[in-house]
């Protein structure tokens, strides 16, 4: 029982099938109904009923396996492990989307984050990091008699989660004239501790207790709370544990109050001026911002402000002026609101957006936190997203890289030549493996389908799975529903779409294009809508979907991730030029679809885009599909999978980006701390 809670308890089991399948082996049923969740699998079945279990011949190979794969992965000596400066980076986010039954995540954000921290664990780089653990979650997703999405939340305890407390830790921080108490919690990946912040204690009154209830709370009130214990709370959690960070990684603007908290540290401690002390934390602060539209960050009145941080902004000693200035567009307005994006920017030393294009996207929306300076040089550099290989490459498609690329594919730089031989796999054997998966695929439709699916594991099946927020238009292909029909009713090349999504609760917007879709979706049978998208959806959908679909408006898209999962498992893209495609897009592994982007004219923009999008699905992508040889391989569309398999899988992996920032901003951000350790000022 101790083994198997060792291994529940480290997160290493989301990328480590063999581990997985310990758990799935205990009990196959109970694994599903559990959500995956190794904790609850273990205490429902209990001591005694573990123990039988233990004796089965087939948990026992499962077990080795499990120790065999846990001590590969520890046994490897990963890339940074021998950096001899003592860097540990502290990485701050609102969610983290790391495993299904762990409810702090609610999607691209969350899933990022999480898939930062797998990579982290396989470079063996020095990085803690630090959320929020909510009771709630995010909701999951029903969908009503009317068609409408409806939200329902669970309480989860932490006892009941593949965490564990940290026992004698709890700090504080100010919430107007009170404070809050916050406990801390570990959930562990692989080598990289995540510490989750926790006011539900018996200590606080009702309102303190409830700011980690829920993920993305739409009232800017109980949203700052949140931000002051992740921010505040946070830097203290790791400062009671004895957790020195040189570098604090502020994953989008939520965390900005995590730089406040370094510069009254310093003026406490080393009696700085404010300046002085805004100049040393900030040589440690990087910034990724990942919303493409101002509106896309948080903003909160004066008063607000107010009476939530007043007394701590004396404690600080910066006037209450001089803060709300760090987040104004125009400082000196008193009109206008605190933005965490402004604050942000002005707070670190590094700040990146998340792909090329994004980085020129924000140069431009953010410019005026640097006043006078031209917009190509606003200092606000790019990193392009990546996502967890391991994590996210279907178990079957992972060992045809270990046998044509090697057994240590995953931590293989893109530039290896050993990568060719991706080009190498014969097309029956990628083609095949690819049609078993969306079998699976079609088979776990059945479990989350609104509707009883006549899917075809022969038609070309379409994949799209994203926030339903109004810009990423999931009803764009229905514009002209005829023309629609007309591909999806082919009697010789029939097209199936696959679509999920959940909507922000306060998105009323979005809500309707859920409903819509939904709408559609029950009345033709080559739809279907897939309800209450999480990372298990996910992961099926991307493993087995024959062509990933993306068509936001340009330029509202960051980056996206989503197509970047399914490009690594072979679909193929058909996307706007938007975020990651932006830079990833050859002909040779995906399809572009034309955009107008007007922006001026959205309404015209979609119509003109749709037609764009028609055009290419009826003249290049569905012939492609469906052009066999005689064995019925479609051997150009292989040809492509292979190349989008190639790419993907190493320009857009989470290792690239990790290392990416190792080198624009760990590594630099590093060295400018440890100089300005040097300074007499600093003390020593
Ligand atoms: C990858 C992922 C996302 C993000 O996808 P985008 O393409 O960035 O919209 C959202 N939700 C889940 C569950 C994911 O796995």
């Amino acid at each position: 029982m101790e083994e198997l809670k060792e291994f529940a308890l480290d997160l290493l089991w989301t990328w480590q099938p063999r581990i997985e399948n310990l758990f799935r082996t205990l009990d196959p049923e109970l694994w599903e109904s559990t959500r995956q969740n190794p904790i609850l699998l273990l205490s429902q079945l209990g001591e005694a009923g573990v123990a039988r279990a233990c004796e089965r011949a087939d948990v026992q190979t499962a077990l080795a396996s499990a120790r065999t794969a846990r001590s590969e992965y520890y046994d490897q000596k990963p890339r940074f492990m021998d950096a001899k400066a003592p860097l540990v980076v502290a990485y701050f986010s609102l969610e983290f989307g790391l495993a299904e039954c762990l409810p702090i995540y609610s999607g691209g954000l969350g899933v990022l984050a999480g898939d930062h921290l797998k990579a982290t664990s396989d470079l063996g780089l020095p990085l803690v990091a630090v959320g929020l653990l909510y009771k709630q979650g995010f909701g999951r997703q029903e969908i009503d008699a009317a068609g409408r999405q409806v939200e329902v939340y669970s309480e989860s305890r932490g006892g009941d989660l593949p965490i564990r407390r940290v026992e004698g830790v709890e700090v504080e921080a100010p919430i107007g004239t009170r404070s809050v108490r916050i406990g801390v919690w570990r959930a562990q990946v692989g080598r990289v501790p995540l510490f989750l912040l926790d006011t539900d204690l018996e200590a606080n009154p009702p309102d303190l207790r409830a700011i980690t209830d829920r993920l993305y709370v739409p009232e800017p009130d109980r949203r700052l709370r949140q931000e002051i214990v992740l921010g505040i709370g946070g830097v203290r959690a790791l400062r009671a544990m004895n957790l020195t960070a040189g570098v604090f990684h502020l994953n989008e603007g939520h965390s900005f109050l995590c730089a406040l908290e370094r510069i009254r540290e310093l003026r406490a401690s080393r009696q700085m001026t404010l300046e002085e002390a805004r100049l040393v934390a900030r040589a440690g602060i990087v910034f990724t911002t990942h919303t493409p539209i101002a509106a896309g960050s948080d903003y909160f009145d004066s008063g607000l402000v107010w009476d939530l941080l007043g007394p701590y902004l004396t404690q600080v000693g910066i006037s209450f002026d001089r803060f709300m200035d760090l987040g104004r567009q125009r400082p000196g307005d008193p009109r206008e609101r605190l933005c965490t994006t402004y604050a942000a920017l002005r707070l670190a030393d590094q700040s990146v957006g998340v792909s090329r294009l994004h980085g020129a996207v924000s140069r431009r929306l953010w410019k005026d936190a640097w006043r006078g300076l031209p917009e190509t040089q606003v200092p606000i550099a790019s990193v392009t997203n990546g996502v967890h290989m391991p994590t996210w490459i279907a178990p079957e498609i992972a060992d045809l890289l270990r046998r044509y690329v090697g057994p240590d594919w995953w931590d293989l730089d893109g530039r290896d030549g050993r990568w060719q031989a991706v080009m190498e796999i014969p097309a029956p054997v990628l083609w095949a493996t690819h049609l078993d998966l969306k079998r699976r695929l079609i088979e776990f439709t059945k479990k989350r389908s609104e509707k009883p699916a006549q899917l075809d594991p022969d038609a070309l099946t379409f994949g799209f799975a994203r926030r339903f927020a109004p810009y990423k238009r999931a009803n764009l292909l229905l514009q002209d529903v005829t023309r629609l029909t007309a591909l999806l009713n082919s009697s010789k090349r029939p097209v199936q779409l696959l679509f999920a999504g959940k909507s922000h609760p306060a998105d009323q917007p979005g809500k309707e294009i859920v409903a819509r879709i939904v709408a559609f979706a029950r009345e033709e049978p080559r739809v279907v809508f897939l309800k209450d998208y999480d990372i298990e959806l996910a992961r099926h959908l991307v493993h087995g979907a024959d062509v990933w679909l993306n068509n936001p408006r340009r330029f509202l898209e960051a980056s996206g991730t989503s197509g970047m999962k399914a490009g690594a498992n072979g679909a193929l893209n058909v996307s706007i030029l938007d975020g990651w495609w932006d830079e990833a897009y050859r002909p040779e592994l995906g399809w572009a679809i034309p955009s107008a982007a007007t922006l001026e004219r959205p309404e015209i923009d979609d119509r003109a885009e749709a037609e764009g999008l028609y055009r290419l699905l009826e003249r290049e992508v569905v012939p492609a599909f469906y052009d066999r040889d005689k064995d019925g391989i479609p051997v150009r569309w292989v040809e492509m999978m292979r190349a989008s398999i190639r790419h993907t899988a190493t320009g857009f992996a989470a290792r690239r980006m990790v290392i990416d920032y190792f080198d624009l901003a760990y590594a630099p951000g590093a060295r400018r701390v440890e100089q300005l350790r040097l300074l007499p000022d600093w003390g020593g």
